[in-house]
């Protein structure tokens, strides 16, 4: 796949991406987030949009104060603790509410102050339901005063790697829906949730699909010969050795069968999974 990659960047600033838009990236680099959550800084007439807050950690709050005097809003892409962590900490510094999608489910872990519903403008920018890597998970639409449509994709599609899909929040037939609906958008740049700018947006996103397709096939393939757990599946499909990417591998094959099952192709046996039928 086209994965794109970029140096180290500078730490706690903004850096500016596009035209009103600045990004810094917070110091919490690691094999699941790369160099960091993206906090993107979006500059209005009114004041400054905060996309995706970042790790709760303090020097990332100070530098996101820093860089936006008048911060009017923190959107928040999905629950997870590296984007919505310091939420609670920038809203008590700045007063502005949280707005992300109603709810995450069941042991919700943020109530938004303004719930965030699928094609509700908010200001200049438009909210779109894409749940897969997570049941909340927002991408936003957001046009630049250029003319860039910029989509801000959260980690729904990444430049630097693929998402993981961990049920029961992460849904692999939700994800597959959610590719789908980006196939069928024009827009020419996407800014994701960890790693550089992506042009050329569908040729990833076609890889995306294709990857996953590829993986179904292998699963149910290696299910023909015989009835296996995810542990199985996934030293036979994936290479990876590094014990968090292995985890998350195995997630991802989980999801695939989850997908499998509802679509009547596979049956859990006990720890086992085999084809249905
Ligand atoms: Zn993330």
């Amino acid at each position: 796949m086209a994965f794109l990659s970029e140096p180290e960047p500078v730490r706690d600033r903004a850096e500016p991406v596009l035209t009103g838009v600045r990004r810094i990236v917070a110091a919490n680099s690691g094999p699941m987030t790369y160099h960091g959550t993206n906090t993107y800084l979006i500059d209005t007439a009114g004041g400054t949009i905060v996309l995706d807050p970042g790790p709760d950690l303090p020097d990332h709050v100070a530098a996101i104060v820093g860089a936006a005097p008048r911060v009017i809003a923190i959107l928040v892409s999905h629950r997870h603790p590296d984007h919505f962590g310091a939420a609670a900490a920038l809203r008590g510094a700045t007063g502005a509410p949280i707005a992300a999608y109603p709810a995450s489910g069941p042991g919700d872990v943020l109530t938004p102050d303004l719930p965030l519903a699928e094609g509700q403008s908010f200001g200049p920018i438009l909210p779109l339901h894409t749940p897969g890597h997570a049941a909340d998970h927002l991408c936003f639409a957001y046009r630049t005063s250029d003319g860039e449509r910029v989509l801000f994709s959260g980690d729904h599609v990444m430049s630097w790697s693929s998402s993981v899909v961990s049920p029961p929040g992460g849904n692999m037939r939700a994800y597959f829906a959610s590719l789908e609906r980006l196939l069928g958008r024009d827009d020419t740049l996407y800014l994701p949730g960890h790693g550089p700018k992506l042009p050329d947006p569908h040729h990833l996103v076609r890889d995306l699909l294709a990857h996953r397709r590829a993986r179904e096939a292998a699963i149910a393939a290696r299910l023909g010969d015989g009835a296996a757990d995810t542990a199985t599946l996934t030293d036979a499909l994936y290479a990876k050795q590094h014990p968090t990417l292995r985890r998350a591998a195995e997630r991802n094959v989980l999801a695939h069968l989850r997908k499998l099952e509802e679509e009547g192709r596979v049956a859990q046996l006990g720890a086992k999974w085999k084809l249905a039928g």
